[in-house]
């Protein structure tokens, strides 16, 4: 069967581009190796933030803004509510070089964000007990996505615009080519392009066209602990946090859910098919040290869970298309931060297919900086 674009990966990046490209009247196929939202991938897990004065540089900026307001036009689309403006609270070191790019993209960009020494954070936010020499950055426009919510509501919207979804349906081989064929377990698809958008397996699919990118698969923890609602309700703001040591990010408890928080840097390298799923004591321990060094009115552990992220060398995203074959496009290599950006990232691949140039700027995620 025959369409204008196949999607390989129906999950954040890929569901919002099926939209935007049905949407302008494209035949488009998603395909996908679970049923999406699902939580074999890197979108699970209830939460994800959205800030714009942004810690790993200000290229990003127009992206997220752009990002909000598509995400504002999803709710409204779906009838939803995806996002939650929390604020964010970016802690770190004064000198600390993401929290000097939050300072100076919200400069740049006349972003509202409030400069709080350790002192003043402690006594507004008395769930935080930040030792001397922080700082926090408080974005109060940012906030949260509700992740799994806005994987359906793109799906919703690309079914309601004509796109076809193959879920439980895993791709094992492209042939490139004027038409490119896609090979499923059990049949073949014809587009004239294709998006490959397989998250943490994108290199199973690219070896049938001769290309492994530096991405690197990682097993990732994150987990809920009991919480004062006093302290830790919806008021408390999402937050990230820098040392010279780690990076930790987190959420204020949500509908009940409990505090949850997460480690950043650091995590095992894995084939996502071939890991441990199960989220084990010595996960726990390093989020509890957390807790109880800055989150110190925390609670006990209720669970955890374990997700992928796609890490490149750079920590940059891969938006491209392949170098020798320029209708198939990858959209790769998320680095743990690419959720927020799901929604632009979707209208960008879309316009990539359609007029082979985006309208914002996307030069940084060129695959040939590698
Ligand atoms: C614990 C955790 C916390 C995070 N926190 C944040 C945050 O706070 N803010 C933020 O912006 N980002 C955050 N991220 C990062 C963000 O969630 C990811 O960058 C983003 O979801 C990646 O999107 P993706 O489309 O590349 O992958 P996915 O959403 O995983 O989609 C890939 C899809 O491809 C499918 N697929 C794979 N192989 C095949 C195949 N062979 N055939 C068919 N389909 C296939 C998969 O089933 C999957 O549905 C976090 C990530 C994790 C894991």
């Amino acid at each position: 069967m025959h369409y204008d674009t196949i999607i390989i990966g129906a999950g954040t990046m890929g569901m919002a581009a099926g939209y935007f490209l049905a949407k302008q009247g494209k035949s488009v196929l998603l395909l996908d190796a679970f049923n999406p939202p699902h939580d074999q991938g890197s979108h699970h897990g209830e939460t994800r933030i959205i800030r714009f004065a942004y810690g790993e540089g200000k290229a990003y900026v127009p992206l997220a803004l752009r990002a909000l307001d598509l995400w504002q036009e999803l709710e409204k689309i779906s009838g939803k509510q995806l996002f939650l403006k929390t604020g964010v609270l970016n802690i770190g070191s004064k000198d600390h070089s993401f929290i000097q790019n939050v300072i100076e993209s919200a400069k740049d960009f006349n972003l509202s964000v409030d400069v709080y020494s350790a002192q003043e954070v402690n006594k507004k936010w008395p769930g935080i007990m930040l030792p001397e020499g922080f700082i926090g950055c408080f974005e109060p426009s940012a906030g949260v996505l509700r992740v799994e919510a806005c994987i359906d509501a793109y799906k919703t919207a690309a079914l309601s615009e004509g796109a076809t979804l193959k879920t439980n349906t895993r791709v094992v081989k492209i042939v490139p080519g004027e038409k490119v064929s896609v090979h499923t377990e059990e049949e073949v698809f014809i587009a004239d392009s294709i998006i490959i958008s397989a998250g943490a397996r994108v290199n199973d699919i690219l070896k049938s066209v001769d290309l492994t990118l530096p991405i690197t698969p990682l097993r990732k923890t994150f987990a809920w602990f009991n919480a004062d609602e006093a302290v830790y309700g919806s008021h408390f703001p999402a937050f990230t946090y820098e040392d010279e040591n780690s990076s930790y990010y987190g959420f204020p408890s949500i509908d009940g859910a409990g505090f949850k928080v997460g480690r950043h840097d650091t995590g095992d390298e894995v084939s996502p098919d071939d890991v441990i799923r199960e989220f084990d004591e010595a996960d726990a321990t390093e989020l509890v040290q957390f807790n109880e060094k800055i989150m110190h009115q925390v609670g006990t552990l209720k669970y955890g869970k374990t997700c992928f992220y796609s890490k490149t060398p750079d920590e940059d995203f891969i938006i491209d298309s392949h170098p020798f074959h320029d209708n198939i496009y990858i959209a790769a290599g998320f680095s743990g931060h690419g959720f927020k950006f799901g929604s632009v990232i979707g209208e960008i691949l879309s316009q990539l297919v359609l007029n082979g140039k985006s309208e914002l700027d996307i030069s940084l995620f060129k695959l040939m900086r590698f």
